[in-house]
């Protein structure tokens, strides 16, 4: 277990800023999500961190040990990438000890290790089987293990399962999210997915053009966004620009409820399902909008409208008593005043 830090890091390609200036604290045993579009800077970072490539300028230190004139070979950290980089004429086993033998640790220690490994990964029954016998989750699982064989103080996993099928994938972010508790390890996992990261992490890492737009707690994160592209990035959100007048907010001049702020232009996010649908003569407030679409997610029914040019979306559990909206029908959208976020300017 070892905590990171990661002080002013900044990484430029020629004229292309990949990592403006990233500062972030990671305690030991945390496990990390850096998310963001393709592009943002997740893997450059993750890069420096592992010393892959070093940073134009900045500061990183391992449990207060400078990493910078550390080689990468030398700095005890555990790799996994979406190219698995795996053996192919190598068994299972072997592959998963290969890093204990180019240190020197004898064959019956090195041979116990990755049997004790393949076991936490389950898969115990196939040391002996060559690395083009196994399915894509299993060398997954094999390439994990081979990154934990020399205990290293930081794991760092770069879109391990972005190859893989949807269900197999799911399966993987339990076991990943498992083993790392178990084994107490610091770990930085890579993604551009959103629930991917909701699902595994401790704390997300939100990345935009090479810089930290917000660190929290998933739950942070998705209720309580810090800027504009958070609120865009992390789910569903319909964001408004409102005007508070006498503690009421209106979108263009149409009244959405009492609201505790100063006089002011502000910008809102609320999410789908704290949107309500009423007949269009209710005298609720709300803003009059145009159904344009009506589907169903399964649990949920999706309905979207327009009002002003701006689209809505509003989500309602299927199994409540709900009257579905027809396309074209004109409903009142009405605002749960008390489920609405205000972004900070
Ligand atoms: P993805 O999700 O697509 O893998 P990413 O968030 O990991 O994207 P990076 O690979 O870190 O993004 O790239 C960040 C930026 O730096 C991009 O604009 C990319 O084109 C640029 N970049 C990365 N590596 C190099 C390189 N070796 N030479 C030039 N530009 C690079």
């Amino acid at each position: 277990m070892a905590s990171l830090n990661i002080q002013n890091v900044r990484k430029s390609f020629g004229d292309s800023v990949a990592l403006a200036d990233v500062s972030l604290s990671i305690k030991s045993g945390e496990f990390i999500c850096l998310l963001g579009e393709s592009g943002c800077g997740k893997t450059t970072l993750l890069r420096q961190i592992a010393g892959l490539d070093m940073p134009d300028s900045g500061a990183i230190t391992l449990d207060d040990k400078d990493l910078m004139s550390v080689p990468c070979h030398d700095r005890n950290i555990g790799m996994v990438f979406q190219s698995l980089a795996l053996f192919p004429h190598l068994s299972v086993i072997d592959n998963v000890a290969y890093a204990l033998d180019i240190r020197g640790v004898d064959k019956p220690t090195r041979q116990a290790e990755a049997t004790k490994l393949l076991d936490m990964v389950g898969l115990s029954d196939f040391g002996t089987r060559k690395i083009s016998q196994l399915s894509g989750g299993q060398k997954q699982r094999v390439a994990i293990a081979r990154a934990l064989a020399t205990k290293p103080a930081l794991f760092l996993m770069d879109e391990p399962f972005s190859a893989l099928d949807a269900g197999l994938r799911e399966h993987l972010q339990i076991e990943i999210r498992k083993l790392q508790q178990s084994l107490g390890i610091t770990t930085i996992f890579v993604t551009h997915d959103q629930r991917e990261a909701m699902a595994v992490a401790d704390r997300i890492v939100v990345l935009n053009n090479g810089k930290i737009e917000q660190a929290g707690t998933p739950t942070q994160i998705y209720a309580e966004p810090q800027s504009e592209f958070v609120a865009n990035f992390i789910g569903d959100n319909n964001l408004l620009d409102v005007t508070c007048t006498d503690g009421i907010l209106y979108f263009k001049d149409v009244a959405l409820g009492a609201y505790t702020l100063p006089d002011g232009n502000y910008k809102i996010a609320i999410r789908p399902e704290h949107l309500q649908l009423h007949p269009s003569d209710s005298q609720q407030d709300g803003i009059l909008a145009k159904v344009t679409l009506v589907r169903s997610l399964g649990a949920m029914l999706e309905t979207e409208l327009q009002a002003d040019n701006k689209t809505f979306v509003q989500t309602s559990l299927t199994h409540t008593d709900i009257k579905i909206a027809a396309v074209g029908d004109t409903l009142k959208i009405g605002f749960d005043m008390t489920k609405i976020w205000v972004i900070p300017s």
